[in-house]
């Protein structure tokens, strides 16, 4: 049996910080958001444990229990929070059209994309094992666990020049794992990073190994076997954090074509804004914001856009 269409005023589109606050602020504003959950539910902090620097937890707090009082204040304003992924939209004329992966047809009077980012991995066996002991992919996030220590950052860009930064004001050493024999980053960043003396730029190494040990959900890095490309030689360095910053890729797959990008596919708004290029679909959270990819900035988005659409609703009803 086909299901019939079913006409909702806002469609959010993802369950992190950005689609949760858009539900808590869509709901109160008597839209009575859909929301659909996506394959992660809670979105990238419920693979983390500790977040201690969301606002309002001094202790910190876990991120699934943080991601799990979000999701229910976001349905004590009346989100519809549902299973299920958008696996096509079509933003040519309103009411917008987007189809459920079960096949079931929602039309949106706006539409709320929270669809976040993920990180891109080296693809390293041990990486996998360390992740959230010892690996990460975020120096925002994590690195003052690592206050004090010698860790690494993987990557030649921006991203990774930026990172090494950030962690040379609270580490004792920082080793960039460089595969090439130059940075790719801009000339003022890699200014800072060749300026500061707890960095030290490992030209032409990959990765091999991160190594470490690791009983049940204990686990810990200790160092990492690296390879030169042009010898290759192995050399161990002596690390507590090895951080890759190699890149993110926005989930943003299903909008392409219709929605105005950047060359990496992060959806672009209009400063100040989560409009998109298209009136009534609005973007929030990691997947419009390259820049600080965090959970407080994604809920501020987040608020945003569901302000945005109240208004947009105003205007056009
Ligand atoms: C391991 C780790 C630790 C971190 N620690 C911290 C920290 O301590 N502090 C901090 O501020 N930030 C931290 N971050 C960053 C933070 O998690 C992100 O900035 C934040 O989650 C972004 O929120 P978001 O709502 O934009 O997207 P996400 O949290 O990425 O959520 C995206 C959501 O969209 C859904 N989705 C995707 N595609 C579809 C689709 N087609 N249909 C329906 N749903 C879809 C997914 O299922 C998911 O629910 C960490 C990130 C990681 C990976």
């Amino acid at each position: 049996m086909v299901e019939s269409n079913e006409h909702v005023k806002t469609l959010i589109i993802g369950s992190g910080p950005a689609g949760y606050t858009a539900g808590i602020y869509a709901g109160r504003a008597n839209l009575y958001p859909v929301m659909y959950q996506g394959m992660q539910p809670g979105g990238q902090l419920t693979i983390t444990t500790e977040v201690e620097n969301f606002p309002g937890y001094p202790e910190g707090t876990e991120g699934p229990a943080m991601m799990e009082d979000l999701k229910k204040q976001a349905e004590r304003y009346g989100t519809d929070v549902r299973w299920g992924e958008i696996v096509e939209a079509d933003f040519s004329k309103r009411p917008f059209i987007c189809k459920t992966d079960a096949g079931k047809i929602i039309e949106a009077e706006t539409v709320i994309i929270a669809t976040g980012a993920s990180a891109q991995w080296l693809g390293l066996p041990s990486e996998k094992e360390f992740n959230g002991g010892g690996v990460s992919a975020c120096a925002t996030c994590d690195g003052f666990f690592y206050r004090g220590k010698d860790v690494a950052v993987v990557g030649g860009g921006d991203t990774a020049c930026e990172e090494a930064s950030y962690l040379a004001n609270i580490c004792n050493k920082v080793y960039m794992i460089v595969r090439r024999d130059e940075l790719r980053a801009s000339k003022a960043m890699q200014d800072r990073v060749k300026k500061n003396p707890k960095i030290e730029i490992l030209w032409n190494h990959n990765t091999k190994e991160i190594v470490g040990t690791s009983m049940g959900f204990n686990k810990s890095v200790n160092g990492a076997i690296l390879v030169n490309n042009k010898t290759n030689e192995e050399k161990r360095i002596n690390i507590d954090g090895f951080f890759v910053a190699i890149g993110h890729t926005p989930n943003s797959g299903i909008f392409k074509g219709q929605l105005d990008m950047d060359e990496v596919g992060y959806i672009q708004t209009i400063p100040g804004s989560t409009r998109t290029n298209i009136p009534g679909v609005f973007a929030a959270g990691d997947v419009q914001d390259k820049i600080f990819r965090q959970a407080i900035t994604a809920a501020g988005s987040g608020c945003m856009a569901a302000i945005e659409a109240e208004r947009f609703l105003g205007e056009h009803e």
